[in-house]
């Protein structure tokens, strides 16, 4: 099996969601809340499951 960089979060594990908003007084107006949570593609790790092999061969393999 082979583990590949998640493509939800680049491999750090954890996503940035705006998760509400919130009153900048500097700003004059509201901003986005954002918090980091666990990335729910690969669990955390960073890393996904790699597709097989096979895949990419029989998709090479069929005449254009
Ligand atoms: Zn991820």
């Amino acid at each position: 099996m082979r583990e590949e960089i998640c493509p939800e979060c680049q491999g750090c594990g954890y996503l940035e969601v705006v998760v509400g908003s919130y009153y900048s007084h500097s700003f004059g107006n509201y901003l986005p809340r954002e918090e980091c949570v666990r990335c729910g593609l690969c669990g955390g790790t960073g890393l996904v499951e790699a597709p097989e092999e096979e895949y990419a061969t029989e998709e090479e393999l069929v005449p254009a």
